[in-house]
């Protein structure tokens, strides 16, 4: 019967001397309590928080700056494809 492994506490990145309260979900850094936020009741650090509510804000201005932002990435990403079969013929021949 294997033993119950316990994982020892792991201290938070800031506050060597406190217990680390979880991992943040975007930079997978320890937090204690006092560091810990909650971004749509997921753990996140202080500084992630800020990050993706920049990214948020980034995202609905492409959005709403061009419309085909989308389908632009999407036609970007077929090129890349076509590029890369394209690399690859060249490497065969
Ligand atoms: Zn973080
Ligand atoms: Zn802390």
């Amino acid at each position: 019967m294997p033993a119950l492994k316990l994982v020892a506490p792991i201290p938070c990145e800031r506050h060597a001397d406190r217990a680390g309260y979880g991992r943040c979900r975007r930079c997978d850094r320890v937090l204690c309590g006092a560091c810990s936020s909650f971004l749509e009741q997921v753990l996140t650090c202080p500084a992630c928080v800020r990050a993706l509510a920049q990214e948020e804000d980034a995202v609905l201005f492409a959005a709403g700056d061009t419309p085909h932002a989308y389908g632009l990435a999407l036609a970007l990403g077929v090129c890349g494809t076509i590029v890369a079969l394209y690399a690859m013929t060249l490497v065969h021949a």
